[in-house]
């Protein structure tokens, strides 16, 4: 999404990936639905996309709390996180 990606200190190599985004033209507003609104849309647009873990990870890391980022929605993201955490744990755990 080249509208909503924030620099936040990035490079721009760091954030290259972006510049092959399926969703560069697309309306940013339909990876921010309104609450209860449908993610359809914006995650079809994700399906096709070439940079969709790039778009991930980015939000990841950088805890984006809000909208669509790699074809996954709030909810889904903090499954990962807390997926990834445990991991981590788990890994720490067995080390
Ligand atoms: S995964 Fe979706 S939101 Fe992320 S860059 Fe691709 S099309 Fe845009």
């Amino acid at each position: 999404m080249q509208d909503r990606r924030g620099v936040d200190g990035q490079s721009d190599d760091e954030l290259s990936w972006q510049r092959l985004a399926n969703c560069l033209g697309v309306d940013p507003d339909l990876f921010f639905p309104e609450r209860g609104a449908s993610t359809r849309e914006a995650k079809e647009v994700c399906k096709g996309c070439v940079v969709r873990n790039e778009c991930l990870d980015y939000a990841l890391a950088n805890g984006e709390k809000f909208g669509i980022w790699g074809g996954m929605s709030e909810r889904e993201r903090r499954r990962v996180r807390r997926a990834r955490a445990g991991g981590q744990r788990d890994g720490a755990a067995s080390a």
